[in-house]
């Protein structure tokens, strides 16, 4: 069943809350780099101006935080699919995801069922390897 206008809602401030306490988690990580870095280079202060949060993800990829940044990169991406409408459906079949596993997994982008069967073709995102 297709998300009623308040599912989308619930959801979308799950997304929101989810996504506020990552980027405070993985700026953390940020400053923590950047100040390890710059200690480097005698002492210049690192700069605190408003950025991006493409900017953030560029410097997370030097970072040791691989899985909060998938999770945040799955979260900007429910982000958009909200915008577009495309928010809920599934990417591999186009049926519904579903409000519970949504609720569950707010960033997920197939069915259960497809999503049972990818992580049979292509592994587990967790990255379980044989
Ligand atoms: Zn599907």
């Amino acid at each position: 069943m297709a998300l009623t206008p308040h599912q989308t809602q619930k959801l979308h401030t799950a997304i929101e809350q989810r996504r506020d306490a990552l980027l405070t988690e993985l700026r953390e990580d940020v400053e923590r780099v950047r100040r390890d870095r710059f200690e480097d280079l005698a002492g210049a202060a690192p700069d605190p101006g408003d950025e991006s949060v493409a900017t953030l993800i560029a410097d997370l990829d030097h970072a040791d935080v691989g899985r909060d940044l998938s999770e945040l990169r799955g979260l900007e991406a429910a982000r958009s699919r909200l915008a577009d409408g495309s928010y809920g459906i599934c990417a591999d079949c186009g049926g519904d995801i579903g409000f519970e596993r949504l609720q569950a997994n707010p960033a997920a982008v197939r069915c259960i069922a497809c999503q049972t069967l990818h992580e049979k073709l292509y592994g587990s995102a967790s990255g379980s390897s044989l």
